[in-house]
């Protein structure tokens, strides 16, 4: 089920859990900004989901809300994620899911990144 974007950041949901180490998870990067972690179930030969540390529900709720300075962290680690798992030579896809069109299940805002094969499709379903 798609989460409701409007709806204030739930301090349960699956990923402020993996945030806080109360649910586990196969990590790939941490720093102040930022955690990464493989997603449960991969769409790609790498799919790894970067989260921030601070709670935002959305996309949405991140840019209009979140100060400049976690914004730039957040995307510079990013960056520093895709280039950990070495993505930088291959090229990758980024996704952000965000509400009900976008079909977000997680209401804590994540970014995919697919890797390790060829896209073609602009759209993945
Ligand atoms: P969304 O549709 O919200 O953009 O994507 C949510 C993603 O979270 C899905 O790709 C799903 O497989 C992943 N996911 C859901 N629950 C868990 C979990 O407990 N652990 C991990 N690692 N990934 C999860």
């Amino acid at each position: 089920m798609p989460i409701d974007p409007r709806a204030p950041y739930d301090e349960d949901n699956i990923f402020a859990k993996i945030l806080r180490g109360e649910l586990p998870c196969n990590k790939v990067y941490e720093d102040d900004f930022a955690f990464a972690f493989h997603d449960i179930r991969p769409q790609a030969p790498v799919h790894v989901l970067v989260i921030p540390k601070g709670p935002y529900v959305s996309w949405d709720d991140f840019t209009a809300k979140a100060p400049e300075s976690e914004i730039a962290g957040f995307m510079r680690s990013v960056g520093e994620v895709t280039r950990q798992l070495e993505l930088d030579g291959p090229g990758y896809r980024l996704l952000v899911n965000m509400g009900g069109h976008g079909h977000q299940e997680v209401p804590h805002l994540h970014v995919h990144i697919f890797g390790g094969r060829q896209f073609y499709h602009m759209i993945p379903d």
